[in-house]
């Protein structure tokens, strides 16, 4: 078994084109003397992408689309040695072609590995914006009515260095191996067929349009090989001009380990972890003041993390923070049962009504204009937005549980407010 391969039987249908594919990737990989771990290999949604856990390299998956934006990145913020290959359908490509283009213009170092069987097999064999004039698909029974997109010529207008097209039959590696060994961007489009939706539509493969009506007829019609040249997908390895690959230009900067650790100015008795939430409206300053707690706690000595929500209509509605507190370095940031839910508005209420209908303990902080929901926490009230007005309830809200719980210094709160742009305008130490 190869040393890229860390389970050799692949998922896919038996008679799936894939398969070659990554039998040729990794005959390409061994050619060129790499070692898996200086591969990066970066999937796609689509039957192509589970194969993930095949691969002995790193692997990443992306969305539906986005693995070419991904891979750039990834390939972005890697030396020169490493190889960043993205496997992609033709679904995925027809998603993703502005991020295809993009990293083709700014000639980003990886290899993209297009593979086109033509519809979107995963989903059920809808066409995509590869699918060829007169291939029957689920949603063209009679035949697809449109040309296809060409991706080689469109990356090499698009300033790529290196894209070939190859019917995905027998030996292609030496076209991937090629494709590996150039510095910057490199597109291979792999001609397949999907035996499941593909050859189901097309037990002909008649793929020649009906004269009268233009769409797929039932013509006794060519195989594969046959059927790239009669639907314009032409095989051919193409060059453009060579120049250097995008790389962004590195700060040197101290590793964070390097670093000596920032003394903290305050301290903390939070021994543990604690969570809290604070769901008020949109533009009342919420994510604000949880930014400004999560500094103060992180200048008590503490680990702080911060999550946001709020509907994409980001000035109306409901606006929501969700904070960690802890001693230790956090690597779950989520909050299911908050240790404190504090709710400044109407909007935040009705956010959160139904978390708060599930907390069976912690402190529920109220505005005092708010009816009281039905919960298990212990309520207290609160005038916040009497006290400080709407648009400084949240951070009042703060300040008043901070002074209560002591859990973060309000000195700490109080410094972080004085150094942010708000602190010109408000001082909270007078509340
Ligand atoms: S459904 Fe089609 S694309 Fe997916 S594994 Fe099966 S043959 Fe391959």
């Amino acid at each position: 078994m190869s040393r890229f391969l860390i389970k050799p039987e692949l998922p896919y249908c038996k008679g799936c084109g894939h398969h070659l594919i990554v039998r040729n990737t990794v005959k390409a990989l061994e050619a060129l003397g790499a070692s898996p771990l200086d591969v990066v290999l970066v999937t796609d949604i689509g039957c192509h992408g589970i194969v993930d856990g095949n691969f002995a390299t790193h692997t990443v998956h992306g969305l539906h689309g986005r693995s070419v934006a991904l891979a750039a990145g990834i390939a972005m913020g890697l030396p020169p040695e490493k190889k960043v290959i993205v496997y992609i359908g033709d679904g995925g490509a027809t998603i993703g072609l502005q991020h295809i283009l993009e990293a083709a213009r700014m000639n980003v170092d990886l290899t993209v590995v297009v593979h086109n069987n033509m519809l979107y097999g995963m989903t059920g064999g809808q066409p995509s914006g590869l699918t060829p004039t007169g291939f029957r698909t689920v949603l063209t029974p009679q035949g697809y009515p449109l040309p296809h997109h060409d991706l080689p010529r469109l990356v090499l207008d698009a300033g790529a260095p290196f894209a070939a097209r190859v019917v995905g039959l027998g030996d292609f590696s030496d076209v991937l191996r090629q494709a590996l060994e150039v510095e910057g961007f490199a597109l291979v489009e792999v001609l397949e067929i999907c035996v499941s939706y593909g050859v189901k539509m097309n037990p002909d493969l008649g793929l020649r349009p009906d004269a009268q009506t233009g769409l797929g007829g039932a013509n006794p019609g060519p195989r594969l090989r046959e059927l790239a040249r009669e639907t314009g997908y032409e095989p051919g390895v193409w060059t453009g001009p060579t120049r250097p690959a995008f790389r962004p230009a590195r700060r040197e900067t101290a590793s964070l380990l390097d670093m000596p650790p920032v003394l903290p100015k305050h301290s903390s008795p939070l021994a543990g972890r604690m969570t809290l939430i604070l769901a008020g409206s949109a533009g009342e300053g919420v994510q604000q003041a949880a930014e400004l707690l999560a500094q103060a706690a992180i200048a008590a000595g503490l680990y702080a993390t911060k999550k946001s929500m709020y509907p994409v209509t980001v000035g109306v509605g409901f606006s929501t923070a969700e904070i960690v507190l802890s001693r230790s370095p956090i690597f779950y940031h989520g909050v299911s049962e908050p240790d404190v839910m504090v709710v400044t508005s109407a909007d935040g209420l009705e956010n959160q009504r139904k978390r708060i209908d599930q907390m069976r303990g912690g402190i529920l902080w109220l505005d005092a204009s708010l009816p009281v929901p039905e919960t298990g926490a212990e309520v207290r009230i609160t005038d916040f937005r009497g006290r400080a007005g709407a648009r400084n309830a949240a951070l009042y809200a703060l300040l008043t549980i901070l002074r209560a719980t002591g859990v973060v210094p309000p000195e700490a709160f109080l410094e972080a407010v004085a150094e942010s742009p708000i602190g010109r305008h408000i001082d909270p130490s007078r509340w």
